[in-house]
């Protein structure tokens, strides 16, 4: 058996019942077998075997008062996965599907990522199974009161650097500051990143995540002599990536013409509203069938599958193994040429290998999605100078970190001889920032 399916079968043994981070990790270390013929001392010092191993996994007790004045019980998580380049540094998720083994594969995702931004992040991830949805502010803040109230010994400006994801947003983190705050006696400066810019949040970082995908795909597109101008693109969730995307998609040309939530998605032929999603889903906090009923042209389906919209681009941004084999199926049928992925690990493995066959345009989240830890990274750079830079500022940062991650991942798919695949490149391009440096920390 060789080094890497040796490994990948003592890792998964040693983690039951964690079927996504399994997932996360046959992806990644399945593909750099050739980095160890041409570096074998990566073997021998035992990198890989080092940096699956999460450095921490911290998991506790959530206990709160809901609005009836119930004691609520949930779990919290932080992983410290891999400190070899910054501090950690990765978002908290709140969704009754948070369990360790999502935890550690978000985390695991998160350090290859952030070493591909050239950023000195490290990488990290938390989270707790509770739903947000349906619950009032009150409770909300109950919560993040609590979840901090056990989180804040492990967090600081120079260690470890949560911010937000799925169910996370500017106001559960403006809680979390507070909190934070009050247990410290600290002013919470650069502890989160996502703030509101009122206390230090930098601006551009809300949109960060989808207008960076959208940069991504623009430059490989440029690169095959294409552009999103006249694209008709196809859009999963609806959320801060989801709707960011479909803004960006916009200002260059394309046609989003899909958002979807758990409930179903809207198909809008001519293009979607964004300002009226905006108000819909960040103003308002209301489902999508908000949208058909203020856009009565649209059209809304229960229950649906995105993917089974005929369209040129398709960015999943909703969840994990969101886009099953059936819609890699339709969306290859329907000819859609390329795939961006604004949500960590969208694609189960049986639609990554369909994109790959059949010649898509195919590019992984750990590379598509890196905007939003990458302003992150902009965000605490400003909170150290006490500075707020411009909207424009940042987003021509956010332009440039994303021209250098295509460029990373091309260069290492290249050099590995596959120069299409860049699920190679970017594992192989993460791996090998991280690796060259936990090498010369020694064994740690
Ligand atoms: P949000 O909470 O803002 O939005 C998530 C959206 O996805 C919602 O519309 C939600 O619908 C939908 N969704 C979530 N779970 C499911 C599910 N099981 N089935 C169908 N729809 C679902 O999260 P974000 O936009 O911040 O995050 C989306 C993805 O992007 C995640 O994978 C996240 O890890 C990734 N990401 C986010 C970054 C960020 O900066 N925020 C950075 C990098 C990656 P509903 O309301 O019905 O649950």
């Amino acid at each position: 058996m060789s080094y890497t399916s040796e490994l990948l079968k003592r890792a998964i043994a040693r983690s039951p019942g964690e079927p996504e981070f399994h997932q996360a990790l046959r992806e990644v270390v399945e593909t750099l077998g050739p980095v160890f013929e041409k570096r074998p001392e990566y073997v021998r010092w035992k990198v890989l075997d080092r940096l699956i191993e999460p450095e921490r996994l911290i998991s506790f007790r959530v206990p709160w008062v809901d609005g009836k004045g119930d004691v609520q019980v949930n779990r919290g998580y932080r992983v410290q996965y891999n400190s070899a380049i910054g501090p950690y540094k990765g978002g908290i998720r709140f969704h009754p599907t948070v369990s360790a083994g999502v935890i550690k594969f978000l985390g695991f995702e998160q350090t290859l990522k952030n070493g591909l931004t050239g950023l000195p992040l490290g990488g990290g991830k938390g989270g707790a199974d509770f739903d947000p949805k349906g619950k009032s502010d009150t409770e909300v803040l109950a919560f993040c009161q609590s979840f901090i109230n056990e989180l804040y010994r492990h967090i600081g400006p120079d260690t470890d650097v949560p911010a937000g994801d799925i169910g996370v947003g500017a106001r559960e983190v403006g809680y979390m500051v507070g909190q934070y705050k009050r247990l410290t006696g600290n002013l919470p400066g650069g502890v989160f990143t996502g703030k509101a810019p009122s206390y230090g949040g930098s601006l551009g970082r809300p949109q960060a995540t989808g207008y960076g995908l959208v940069y991504l795909m623009e430059d490989l597109f440029r690169r095959k002599g294409q552009s999103f101008e006249g694209k008709k693109v196809v859009i999963s969730g609806a959320g801060n990536v989801a709707i960011h995307a479909a803004e960006k998609v916009l200002q260059l040309g394309g046609v989003p013409v899909t958002v979807s939530d758990s409930g179903g998605y809207i198909y809008d032929a001519g293009g979607l509203d964004v300002a009226l999603l905006k108000e819909i889903k960040f103003n308002r906090k209301e489902r999508l069938t908000a949208y058909k009923e203020a856009k009565p042209s649209s059209e809304y389906k229960a229950g649906g599958m995105v993917w089974e919209v005929p369209c040129d681009v398709a960015l999943p941004c909703a969840t994990q193994n969101e886009l099953p084999k059936a819609g890699a199926e339709a969306l290859v049928k329907n000819g859609c040429k390329a795939v961006g992925e604004g949500a960590n690990m969208p694609s189960t493995p049986e639609a990554v290998e369909i994109f790959q066959k059949n010649g898509l345009i195919y590019a992984p989240g750990k590379a598509a999605n890196a905007g939003g830890v990458s302003v992150s990274a902009l965000e605490m750079s400003q909170n150290s100078m006490r500075q707020g830079w411009s909207f424009e500022q940042v987003d021509s940062a956010l332009q440039g970190i994303m021209k250098g991650i295509v460029k990373q991942i091309t260069q290492a798919a290249e050099a590995y001889g596959q120069p299409d695949n860049l699920v190679l490149g970017a594992n192989i391009a993460g791996f090998l920032r991280v690796a060259d440096a936990m090498m010369g920390q020694g064994v740690v």
